[in-house]
């Protein structure tokens, strides 16, 4: 104790020594300049953006302003926009625009009519099976009992349970239905939500309030993979959170752990893993990132979306898998979609806790509202009765049975296709494909040149990037007869053909994609990006065709 002051009374004379040249006014000044400069100074290095990325963004903008570089860029993007609309009108091809309302109302044969030939739109054979994912199963059967179902329940709405109890009823069945196949406990939860990407922004949304309210957080992070859906990239912008993307390992495109741990602080609120994940379709190490939950006390999400509910009848169907669901303590929440493998029409997903205390900051409570107190469990007020129960209906079409049916026939499809991939030298298969996805690259040629000419054999398949890959998501729709055989002769036929001239460059649509990879400024492709989307959304043609033929 004694050395203690001692020692504090010798640096004070020592300060009091250095600073005896200079009046107290100037020693007040020269403080505070220090320490509001390091103050700055800390606020511009420790931003949600780190420094390189913003000098990088810096450079680009700083580049953009040069006139030759600025004319460039607003000439390919006019020449984007041009090719975006161009192709979306081609595929409305012969259909007018409706662009205002019918003076009178159309009788129902003329609104079918018009429904039927503008669903005839579009030239992809999805009902074949020549489309990775996207229709998950079609059968005339189970699509005439959802429109009975939904037909019976347009009108209702969950957000008023007193007056629509029954469909409440449903919602909380699939909800539970889904629980048990994920082994969630007694104490288990959840909700419904529109999709996938809603299920994962709720649980997002849970744990950044779990984070602030419970656990005196102030500035909540996520910790996940990069292969991980962009819809935790969507909750980051929705509700303010910070992201940090993991890497994965190049060899097997599952989560590097190591970095995980690495990159997790007192800051962090939640992990994720996917089980399996979009690109690769390859399964995190669902057990070590609860385990590293469990470790530092962090929740921890599992996004099985896609997968969901193929990995769940698994075992049933004579397959194995990695465990990845409530069986494992430090799972918190699950994502499954019953819109994807759970056949369900488009506009369901089940978003699953371990505990109520989580769901519970998931909701939305405004106690003071003159409205009355209002409660809501999720993105949406008022919600389609009509989808609650024709999910409910789909469950039930299909039960235990038929689902391990869809998955052996799926599964079985996909390891066959995976096998005639591999014995295929030109090409690789990323990783171990965890269920029904299998991405392809190559070491010999450009893997876009395949994507390319598999499109004009009629496939559509999805282009990753970062490395280059094309994957296909196998359906339902592939485990027809001769679909499998078709695709595989149909890449061997291209490989072939692409051989004879293996350094070719990628032309067509694939070379946008190319390019877009190789552009360092990515707000161009950002702005890029948003031009497709405007396409989407036109309703003139350029040439009077069009409008001429307006409707009355
Ligand atoms: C499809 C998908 C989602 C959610 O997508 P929605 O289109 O919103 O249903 C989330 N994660 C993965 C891995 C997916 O494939």
């Amino acid at each position: 104790m004694e050395s203690v002051r001692l020692y504090v009374h010798c640096v004070r004379l020592l300060i009091n020594d250095c600073f005896d040249t200079y009046d107290a006014a100037e020693t007040v000044a020269a403080t505070t300049v220090i320490v509001l400069s390091l103050l700055w100074l800390t606020n511009f290095i420790f931003q949600e953006e780190s420094l390189y990325s913003r000098a990088k963004k810096l450079i680009f903008r700083i580049a953009r302003k040069i006139p030759a570089v600025s004319l460039k860029i607003e000439c390919e993007k006019k020449k984007a926009t041009n090719d975006f609309q161009t192709n979306m009108m081609r595929l409305h091809e012969g259909r007018p625009y409706v662009t205002s309302l019918p003076k009178k109302g159309w009788k129902r044969e003329r609104i079918l009519e018009e429904v039927k030939s503008n669903l005839k739109l579009g030239h992809y054979k999805w009902d074949k099976g020549f489309v990775s994912g996207c229709v998950y199963n079609f059968d005339d059967e189970l699509v005439q009992v959802l429109t009975d179902v939904y037909g019976l329940a347009s009108y209702t709405n969950p957000l008023h349970p007193d007056i629509f109890p029954g469909v409440c009823k449903m919602e909380a069945e699939v909800v539970r239905m889904t629980l048990n196949l994920f082994h969630g406990s007694e104490e288990a939860c959840g909700t419904m939500t529109s999709g996938g990407t809603e299920s994962i922004l709720m649980a997002c949304k849970a744990y950044r309030d779990y984070a602030v309210e419970e656990r005196g957080i102030t500035h909540p992070e996520m910790v996940i993979p990069v292969t991980a859906h962009p819809a935790f990239d969507k909750a980051a912008a929705y509700f303010g959170l910070r992201i940090k993307h993991v890497p994965v390992h190049p060899e097997t495109t599952t989560v590097d752990l190591k970095a995980m741990k690495r990159y997790i602080n007192s800051n962090t609120c939640m992990l994720a893993g996917s089980a399996p994940n979009f690109p690769y379709g390859t399964i995190d190490p669902i057990e070590d990132i609860a385990a590293l939950g469990r470790k530092y006390n962090i929740p921890v999400h599992v996004d099985s979306c896609l997968g969901g509910f193929i990995t769940a009848f698994m075992d049933k169907a004579g397959f194995s898998h990695p465990p990845y669901d409530f069986s494992i303590a430090g799972v918190t929440s699950i994502s499954a979609d019953t819109h994807k493998y759970g056949f369900a029409p488009k506009g369901s997903s089940v978003v699953m806790y371990s505990e109520k205390k989580f769901l519970h900051h998931q909701y939305c409570v405004f106690p003071d509202w003159p409205g009355g107190v209002y409660g809501s469990p999720t993105v949406n007020g008022s919600r389609a009765g009509g989808i609650i129960a024709a999910c409910w209906a789909t469950l039930m079409h299909f039960g235990v049975e038929g689902y391990a049916s869809a998955t052996k026939k799926i599964l079985t499809t996909a390891k066959y296709i995976e096998e005639g991939l591999r014995e295929m030298e030109e090409i690789f298969v990323f990783g171990k494909p965890g269920a029904s996805v299998i991405a392809i690259g190559s070491n010999v040629f450009h893997i876009y040149l395949l994507s390319e000419g598999l499109t004009k054999r009629g496939w559509n398949l999805n282009p990753l990037q970062f490395p280059c890959g094309i994957h296909l998501c196998i359906t339902y729709m592939h485990t027809a007869d001769g679909v499998a055989d078709q695709f595989l002769s149909d890449v061997r036929e291209e490989i072939k053909i692409i051989m004879k001239n293996p350094k070719a460059d990628v032309a067509g649509k694939m070379a946008i994609y190319g390019m877009a990879q190789s552009i360092p400024d990515r707000s161009v492709v950002g702005d890029f990006t948003r031009f497709f989307l405007d396409a989407m959304y036109i309703t003139k043609g350029r040439d009077d065709q069009f409008l001429k033929n307006g409707f009355t």
